[in-house]
């Protein structure tokens, strides 16, 4: 660690990453979660993961499984939270509802909170009249000072009424780890609800009993946050709790300076994990956009990160969502792996999006782009529907094919259009079948090759390669018609890996049968 880290080092750290459950992790989420994941196991603190599932409408448990497997998926192992229950149970706040109420009867008798009795008609004039004078609406506090007999007589009428925060006038200053002291007039705040007229909890109150009652040290999280942070900072204060340290961090954006969001395309990382991108890359590259980079980074372990890369070192401008620098940084690690480790990715990643299952439909979706196959994750109920293992053959064939591609792929979808075809019996593309009948000499070459192949004493790379470097001379035909012919014939498309390892992979007796095909079709 660099002395500067050690002079900032913060003392005890418990931190927490609190997702909304309402759809695949968000990259920006996932970031959050990530440099709060980072920041515990940089500082030996603890991580906890908390669910805030209070938004009904929005909120499913299959998006809460999802953001758990995205987050074991991505290595942020929490301390406590879902399925790994510790002191601070429960961690979803549906469950904590009973620890909400009790502290709002805390402040109910400390005198921090009243009854409003304003009716949304009543809060809509008030939003008008302010708009009309061009000034920021904060509620009146109209009820703040109503008279107790009153308050007991509309209560008793069974008039709706909400919990309003009293804040006190005066400044509220809390320091952020990156821009220090950062400090609201409480004029601009405004009383805020935090119990709404059906007796549920807003955000602003849960996240403080939470982190309160969870010994949260450091609150990590974007800095859309920053305008709830004084109203959080006022109910701290009222409860006589420690302030946590904060720490905002920027948001992430397009190359359009524009919030990151769907427009942007695969902005989840159930998306970027369809199209192929691997995702210790996703989560070298969530860092890196925010840090110096250089290219010896591109295959940092978590273990790199948790010891190189320090959040407090962040800086406040945005940070830049670049797609295709993630995407040529995926390439670039891609051809750091070895065979095996290729092999196994390729093979967990035709598992997940369903190739095994429909080489064909998959190929389909493939050609059409790596989009295609993340707007299929977006559209499935769930991501591990498409799941299909693959059989023995299967298994080898996509362990063989590990270094044939390998210089051919930036992201693993990049494998089915080249590779797809070892897959399925041979079908042509159109555009192929045109190709190969206005192929000089196909049909002879084809059925030359096939002979050859088929008493070729032994079955090798080198050995099939030697055979069809000299298919030109005897055939008497140019050796670009010659591979061309093979290729085709043999894939039934007009890109593939390498012509001699591709025979070879697809064997001896496939490779005659193919060839053999193709040529009857001329
Ligand atoms: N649930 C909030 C969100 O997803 C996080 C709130 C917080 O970290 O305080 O943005």
């Amino acid at each position: 660690m660099s002395e500067q880290s050690q002079a900032a080092a913060p003392g005890r750290v418990v931190v927490r990453f609190a997702p909304s459950p309402t759809g695949y992790l968000h990259l920006g989420s996932a970031r959050t979660g990530l440099y709060n994941y980072i920041f515990a196991r940089r500082y030996g603190g603890s991580f906890i993961l908390r669910i805030e599932d209070t938004d009904l409408s929005r909120s499913t448990d299959e998006a809460i499984l999802q953001i758990i497997s995205s987050m074991r998926e991505m290595g942020l192992d929490w301390d406590e939270g879902p399925e790994l229950p510790g002191s601070h149970a429960p961690y979803r706040q549906t469950e904590r509802q009973p620890i909400y109420h009790e502290y709002i009867e805390k402040l109910l008798a400390g005198g921090h909170l009243y009854p409003c009795f304003c009716t949304p008609d009543e809060l809509e004039a008030e939003r008008q009249a302010a708009q009309a004078e061009k000034r920021a609406w904060v509620y009146s506090g109209k009820c703040r000072a109503l008279p107790a007999e009153e308050v007991e007589r509309r209560k008793a009428a069974a008039e709706p009424f909400t919990l309003r925060m009293h804040v006190p006038p005066g400044k509220t200053v809390f320091h952020d780890m990156l821009r220090d002291a950062v400090e609201f007039d409480n004029d601009t705040i405004g009383d805020f609800i935090v119990q709404r007229s059906d007796g549920t909890i807003t955000y602003n109150l849960a996240v403080v009993v939470d982190d309160v009652t969870m010994e949260i040290t450091h609150v990590i999280r974007g800095d859309d946050h920053i305008s709830n942070t004084p109203k959080q900072v006022v109910i701290y204060q009222a409860l006589g709790a420690p302030v946590p340290e904060f720490l905002h961090m920027p948001l992430l954006f397009g190359t359009d300076k524009k919030k990151l969001s769907k427009r942007h395309g695969a902005t989840k990382l159930e998306q970027l994990t369809a199209m192929g991108y691997l995702v210790e890359v996703v989560r070298n590259y969530l860092c890196f956009l925010s840090t110096e980079f250089d290219e010896s980074m591109i295959a940092w372990t978590m273990d790199d990160l948790v010891e190189k890369f320090d959040v407090l070192k962040l800086g406040t401008s945005a940070s830049i969502f670049d797609p295709e620098k993630l995407r040529w940084m995926n390439g670039r690690f891609i051809r750091e792996l070895d065979d095996v480790a290729l092999g196994e990715r390729l093979e967990e990643y035709l598992t997940r999006v369903g190739f095994y299952g429909e080489p064909a439909v998959v190929e389909k979706l493939a050609k059409l782009g790596p989009d295609a196959l993340a707007a299929e994750v977006e559209g499935a109920e769930t991501a591990h529907v498409l799941r299909v293992a693959p059989d023995v053959e299967q298994e080898a064939l996509t362990r063989r094919l590990a270094p044939l591609v390998r210089e051919k792929m930036d992201v693993l979808a990049d494998f089915v259009p080249i590779a797809g075809w070892f897959f399925r019996p041979l079908t042509f593309s159109a555009e192929a079948a045109e190709r190969l009948a206005g192929t000089a000499n196909a049909a002879n070459t084809l059925t030359a090759a096939a002979a050859g192949l088929r008493e070729l004493p032994e079955w090798s790379a080198e050995a099939v390669e030697a055979l069809v470097r000299d298919l030109p001379a005897r055939l008497e035909v140019k050796p670009k018609f010659v591979f061309a012919a093979l290729r085709l014939g043999m894939s039934g498309q007009t890109i593939t890996p390498g012509l001699f390892e591709s025979l070879w992979v697809i064997g001896r007796y496939e490779a005659v049968g193919r060839l053999m095909t193709a040529a009857a079709l001329l």
